[in-house]
């Protein structure tokens, strides 16, 4: 793996695994949803049967006690009607020995509101209520009229019908009490109390339903919640009448016209001909178990939303991640392709000084192998082996540095700190830049025709000498060399010997001083030299050999010298010392001695302030 390469690490697995697995989460949120729903329906189907099986088995108990309460009431009523009819066979068949009795009977048992003693003809023997009894002929009665026409003996029910005195509702029974001809003698009949009914009813109804007392020719004997004009009423045509012709017994399920649905309890009372239904609303039946399955259907919904949401926003995260994935990809590859196209070298270290990532051009630029850069190799090595403190690459030299490498290149380091102590360090090779540099110093520095520094170099050099000297103490020289008569050369000989001529001189006098002296060109035939820590006698011995020279120099005046020839040149030279008032004061010092030079006859040294050369010679 090249160093670059750990750049090309993915995250995660491919796009299209994640991507599928997300899509198998999110069809198993689906379907653990249904699975929650069909549960949820399966307990409501189960609890609405159970819930009607409940309500079923709880009208027909009400029914039944009911229908236990009614034949024991009835069953009393009976006994006493009996026992009046054998005081009648006993020939007590008057008002004054009946009415006591009625009375007394009707007093003990409270479902009876009155018994009444009917002689054959309608007129009342005896009454309950009054005695005497009223005027009144009770022959048009129905129950009058039914007992009269039973032959075998039995209790008469009549329908239910008003009073004629009170108006209230009266529900009759009846007996027809014979002779031993088989004659009627009387008709017993007694007045049912609709109240005591009715409480036993009202106290067993079941909460919103409806329960009845029915004559089994479909005659309405009680309702409850009381309908008054309910009583009496026929509803042997019914659907719910014609439903308990099946059976002494049963539950069954009615639906009417207005799609009402309700589920009814019949019984009949034994021995009687009386039955008792109890009736309620599906809908009042199925109240809770709506509410509960609301409850469980809202539950189911809501896990399985909540399932399929979260299901929903991991598929979203997955295919966000793998977008961003495919753009870090993409990011990363076009990175790679950058770095390794670029001039200059990278190089990532961490805050352990270990290589994070370099780059191709790295190694290349500094001439390492690649190993020294792969990810985890020691900064030391890579420094070490490219000839580099180790320091410079964490930045200690700065932040931008330069350095030349062993083989004569010249390398830039930019050192950059990133977050998490790393530091990012880009190499450049400046060697060509370098180079530019050093050729336009010496066109500012030097003096093209003689290759000698130029006057700006000389007084760069001298300010440099002379801070040097401050620090040293130790002295340093300067010296004015002017070129004796050189305009008759220039005009003897033409301009162009007189430059060979100017270059002999200059390369004569560079080669006549020490290494450390500089030998200057600051006028058209006018030279400078600088003596850094040199005595002003070793500096006049070191000017005296110069002017010897040149003095000895033979500068041919053709290009061949064969063209026959020479022409000898000689130097008049001003020494001064360089003082603390700087290169310029010494100059104009040195021009002073120079000045004496050639007054004197020229080719001569002569020192600032020392003694007249006119003298000497
Ligand atoms: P002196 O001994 O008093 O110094 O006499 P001189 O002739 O050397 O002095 P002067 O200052 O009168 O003349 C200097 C001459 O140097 C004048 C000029 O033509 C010549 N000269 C200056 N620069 C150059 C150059 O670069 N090339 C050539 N060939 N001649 C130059
Ligand atoms: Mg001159
Ligand atoms: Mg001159």
């Amino acid at each position: 793996m090249s160093a670059i390469d750990v750049l090309s690490a993915r995250i995660g697995g491919p796009p299209g695994t994640q991507r599928r697995l997300a899509r198998a989460g999110m069809a198993a949120a689906v379907l653990v949803t249904a699975g929650l729903v069909a549960i949820a329906l399966a307990f409501i189907l189960i609890g609405r049967h159970a819930a009607v099986s409940r309500a079923e088995t709880e009208i027909a108990a009400r029914t039944d006690l009911v229908a236990g309460q009614f034949v024991r009431a009835l069953a009393e009523a009976d006994r006493s009607l009996r026992y009046i009819e054998l005081l009648a066979t006993r020939g007590a068949l008057t008002d004054e020995a009946m009415h006591p009795v009625l009375k007394r009977t009707t007093a003990e048992l409270s479902q009876i509101d009155g018994i009444v003693v009917i002689d054959r003809r309608g007129g009342v023997i005896s009454g309950s209520a009054t005695s005497p009894p009223p005027p009144v002929n009770l022959a048009d009665r129905t129950y009058f009229k039914a007992a009269l026409a039973d032959r075998s003996g039995g209790l008469h029910i009549g329908v239910p019908l008003r009073n004629r005195i009170t108006a209230n509702w009266i529900l009759p029974m009846a007996r027809a009490l014979r002779g031993a001809d088989g004659q009627v003698v009387a008709v017993v009949g007694a007045s049912l109390s609709i109240d005591y009914f009715r409480e036993v009813l009202g106290a067993t109804l079941p909460a919103g339903g409806r329960i009845q007392l029915l004559r089994d020719d479909g005659i309405v004997m009680l309702r409850e919640p009381a309908e008054d004009d309910a009583i009496g009423r026929d509803v042997a045509g019914r659907p719910l009448f014609r439903a308990t012709a099946e059976g002494d017994r049963g539950v069954v399920r009615l639906t009417d016209d207005a799609g009402i649905e309700r589920l009814v309890a019949f019984r009949r009372l034994a021995g009687y001909p009386l039955l008792i239904t109890t009736g309620v609303l599906t809908d009042t039946v199925l109240r809770d178990w709506r509410l509960t399955s609301a409850v469980m259907l809202g539950t189911a919904l809501a896990l399985g939303s909540l399932i399929v949401f979260l299901a929903w926003l991991l598929l979203r995260g997955a295919d966000r991640l793998i977008d961003q994935d495919t753009v870090l990809t993409e990011a990363t590859r076009l990175l790679n392709a950058t770095l390794a196209h670029m001039g200059q070298g990278v190089v990532v270290v961490d805050g352990g000084d270990r290589v994070v990532l370099a780059n191709r051009r790295l190694p290349a630029l500094l001439g390492l192998p690649d190993r020294l850069v792969q990810p985890g190799a020691p900064l030391d090595g890579l420094a070490a082996a490219a000839g580099l403190e180790p320091e410079v690459f964490a930045g200690a030299a700065g932040p931008e540095v330069e350095r030349r490498l062993d083989d004569g290149r010249w390398i830039a380091l930019q050192i950059d700190a990133m977050p998490g102590g790393r530091l990012v360090t880009l190499v450049d090779d400046i060697s060509g830049r370098k180079a530019i540099e050093a050729e336009l110093r010496q066109l500012v520095t030097s003096d093209p025709l003689t290759r000698l520094p130029n006057r700006r170099a000389f007084f760069e050099r001298a300010a440099k000498v002379q801070a040097a000297m401050a620090a040293s103490g130790s002295p340093a020289a300067v010296a004015l060399v002017d070129v004796d008569h050189f305009k008759r050369l220039n005009d003897a000989h033409g301009h162009l010997v007189g430059d060979r001529a100017l270059c002999a001189v200059a390369d004569c006098m560079r080669l006549s001083v020490y290494d450390g002296d500089m030998v200057a060109r600051i006028g058209g035939e006018e030279f400078a030299v600088l003596m850094p820590a040199c005595p002003l006698a070793e500096a006049e011995c070191t000017l005296e050999r110069l002017r010897a020279r040149v003095e000895d120099l033979a500068v041919p005046v053709g290009d061949d010298s064969a063209d026959g020839g020479i022409i000898r040149c000689t130097v008049s030279i001003g020494l001064a010392m360089l003082g603390p008032a700087g290169a310029d004061m010494a100059l104009a010092a040195a021009d002073r001695a120079l000045y004496r030079a050639k007054s004197a006859g020229r080719n001569r040294v002569v020192v600032d302030g020392g003694p007249d050369p006119a003298a000497s010679a």
